[in-house]
């Protein structure tokens, strides 16, 4: 497929290539759709092998994030930028230069952080553009979002819990942690507070020494984690660990947690979950604190309002499971409905009344 075509097949309305070899940016930023707002996705930088795999990704990853912003109810499009290239050829030069080319798109695309960015490099990109989030808070921006995050898949697990359990109460609840680094460890402390049993697995053991001295609880090892006879296996390390080869060693009734991608093959793997009557929150839906938390960063909102709207999650993922229960469908296509519903209406509200 030509690049028109890969756009067209997944509805983008814009992609920018940039470029300036004096500080080796080589970027592609691709704008999905902004009926709902402008743009707003990470930048990420990863030394991808060919611009080709670079394009597909940014098309792939801007369409997720148009879905994430409507299903969070948020007013914003969906974006993502990626600069081709290993970590090493980080320089502030870079991240101006970048900056500078989002500048040039006057606000239809706004960035952030994402894989091997970080505050400092937003910092430098605020330098040459206002449109950039994720700043550190020395510099008036909310610093880390995984607190929020963590606050959402919290609500988000108990609203799992209401459906499948008839009740959101996750006291004695045992929950099993894939991951404790940023999320993973606020996810503990909050499920901790409510009285629920935390099982964790890191590949970081000093990660999962903290939690146990915290929060209590115990530890298991590689695979041993997906045969846990638990109520909800929370995933918050990395995607794809849902697939064909962990499905069947399945025992726990809900899978809820922050990472991203955690179904390897999103139709097929949501119905072998499906199949075995297991609960699983969307992701993107589960998940979307952080971006709340930028996007309360964006309207100068405090914390505490970006943690009410994290914790009406709840509201959403009951919503979607029981929309997806009562069709008979995966609760992922449940979800995409409610997203591409919500950009019909306000794309037909917006419609209204031009001309008069
Ligand atoms: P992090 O790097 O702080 O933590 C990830 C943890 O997972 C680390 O402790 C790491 O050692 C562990 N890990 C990696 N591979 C593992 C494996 N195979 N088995 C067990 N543990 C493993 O990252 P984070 O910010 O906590 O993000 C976790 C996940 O949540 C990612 O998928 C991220 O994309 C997603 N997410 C994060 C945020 C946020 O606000 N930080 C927002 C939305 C989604």
């Amino acid at each position: 497929m030509d690049p028109f075509e890969q756009m067209a097949a997944l509805g983008h309305e814009q992609v920018v290539f940039t470029r300036n070899d004096d500080v080796g940016l080589r970027a592609i930023i691709g704008i999905h759709d902004t009926t709902l707002g402008p743009a707003l996705g990470g930048c990420r930088l990863y030394p991808y092998g060919s611009e080709a795999e670079a394009l597909r990704d940014v098309l792939r990853l801007s369409r997720g994030m148009t879905y994430k912003a409507a299903i969070a109810g948020l007013d914003l499009g969906g974006g993502k930028a990626v600069i081709i290239g290993d970590p090493g050829i980080k320089s502030e030069g870079l991240f101006r230069a970048f900056g500078r080319a989002v500048e040039s798109l006057g606000g239809r695309y706004i960035t952030a952080e994402d894989m091997n960015t970080n505050v400092e490099d937003m910092n430098n990109i605020s330098r040459e553009t206002r449109w950039v989030t994720g700043r550190g808070k020395a510099t008036g921006g909310s610093g880390d979002p995984s607190p929020v995050t963590a606050w959402g898949v919290f609500h988000g697990i108990r609203a799992t819990a209401e459906v499948v359990f008839g009740s959101p109460n996750m006291e004695g609840k045992k929950v099993a942690i894939q991951g404790c680094g940023n999320v993973g460890y606020y996810l503990a402390k909050y499920l901790h507070e409510v009285g629920a049993e935390l099982i964790y697995t890191d590949i970081n053991g000093a990660r999962v020494a903290r939690c146990l001295e915290e929060f209590g609880g115990r530890a298991v090892e590689g695979d041993e984690y997906f045969g846990l006879e638990v109520d909800v296996l929370a995933p918050c390390a990395i995607g794809g660990i849902i697939n064909e080869r962990t499905i069947p060693k399945l025992r726990a009734p809900i899978i809820a947690g922050g990472a991203n991608n955690v179904l390897n093959e999103e139709k097929r793997d949501g119905e072998a979950l499906m199949e075995k009557g297991i609960a699983y929150a969307p992701d993107y839906v589960i998940n979307a604190g952080g971006l709340i938390n930028v996007y309360s960063e964006l309207k100068g909102l405090p914390l505490a309002k970006a943690m009410d709207d994290s914790a009406n999650i709840f509201s959403t993922v009951k919503e979607i499971i029981n929309a997806a229960k009562g069709q008979g469908i995966t609760t992922m296509s449940a979800a995409n409905q409610l997203a591409e519903q919500r950009i019909e209406t306000v794309a037909r509200i917006k419609r209204m009344h031009i001309g008069s």
